[in-house]
């Protein structure tokens, strides 16, 4: 099953936060694997999440995700798939 880049960008802070099923992880692994933009994504994200998380020492604000998931919806308008 091929899963489009909205799907995965939909689970990308679940999955960097480690709360996504097994199957899923192995979803975005592979998807990221043969895709360049998710995998510049991940990256960015990954690197928001350890900034965000060393200021705030782990302790991160309420609606975090909901702004991680605003700024994707912003990157998708700016460089989206397609
Ligand atoms: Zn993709």
């Amino acid at each position: 099953m091929k899963l489009d880049c909205k799907h995965i960008w939909r689970e990308l802070s679940n999955y960097l936060e480690g709360e996504v099923s097994e199957e899923v992880r192995r979803d975005v692994e592979a998807h990221v694997a043969q895709c360049r933009h998710c995998a510049a994504l991940l990256d960015s994200t990954h690197n928001v999440l350890v900034l965000v998380a060393d200021e705030r020492r782990m302790d991160l604000p309420i609606g975090f995700n909901a702004r991680l998931r605003e700024r994707l919806e912003r990157e998708m308008s700016i460089s989206g798939p397609e």
